[in-house]
């Protein structure tokens, strides 16, 4: 495990934390990718968690996009607490979420950070295309860097709150019928990326749509 400094911890939404890393040399990952992450105390050095990089390989800093669970009474409870200057321990890069073409982002809630390093790596590269973003939580406070999805998609950028009904958005769970209307034409790739129960109905959905296996991409939080 490398032990790396934190630069700046800042929060993003009520219960989202975003830490900027020193970054190790020769570092690599690709966007979409995430790292075994621990805290550096003996208490939970052993406690390895999954993090995605939500910063881009070429940055010279790390960026984590973490949601914290203070009920859980676990690490994340822990990184809720983390400051600048606290140090945490970084072990092996791993993760199949990778951009493979146009299409469909669909995420649950802290399931949007591997598509939070593929947009901003697509918008740097001036290579958006007709990708969209369907966006599942709850209630209007817990969406993630709304700003940042908006500018860059507009009208490609679709929430849906299960919790909230709130204008230009939809509400209740994602259907077949709303993925069906996202997508013109053949071709275009399902990447899926959330909570357990979301992933089990998006890809029996996405199954029932039709779509073969080879175009969809996915990973569970
Ligand atoms: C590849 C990958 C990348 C990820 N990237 C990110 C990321 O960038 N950002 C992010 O926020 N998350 C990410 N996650 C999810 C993240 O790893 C987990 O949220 C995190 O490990 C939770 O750690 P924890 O110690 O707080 O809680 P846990 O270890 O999940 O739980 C601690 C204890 O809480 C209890 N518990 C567990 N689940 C529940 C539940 N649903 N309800 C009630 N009690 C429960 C159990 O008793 C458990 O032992 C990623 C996951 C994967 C697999």
């Amino acid at each position: 495990m490398k032990k790396q400094k934190i630069l700046e911890a800042e929060p993003v939404t009520h219960n989202v934390v975003r830490l900027k890393v020193e970054k190790p040399k020769g570092f690599e990952f690709v966007p979409g990718q995430a790292v075994d992450f621990a805290l550096d105390t003996p208490e939970w050095k052993d406690e390895l968690r999954p993090f995605t990089f939500t910063s881009l390989p070429q940055d010279d800093h790390l960026e984590f996009t973490i949601k914290v669970y203070p009920e859980r009474h676990g690490v994340t409870d822990q990184i809720g607490k983390l400051k600048a200057g606290d140090s945490v321990l970084l072990g092996d890069v791993f993760g199949d979420i990778h951009y493979k073409g146009n299409g469909l982002f669909i995420a649950g809630g802290a399931g949007v950070t591997p598509f939070i390093s593929i947009f901003r790596h697509l918008n740097r590269k001036g290579e958006l295309g007709n990708n969209k973003l369907l966006f599942a939580n709850k209630k209007e406070e817990d969406i993630i860097d709304r700003k940042f999805f908006k500018n860059i998609l507009g009208s490609n950028f679709i929430n849906i709150l299960s919790q909230e009904e709130v204008d230009g958005m939809e509400h209740g769970y994602i259907t077949k019928e709303l993925i069906a209307n996202q997508v013109e034409g053949e071709g275009a790739h399902f990447y899926v990326c959330g909570p357990p129960p979301m992933m089990e109905a998006v890809l029996k959905e996405l199954k029932d749509l039709g779509v073969p296996k080879e175009r969809i991409v996915h990973e569970e939080f």
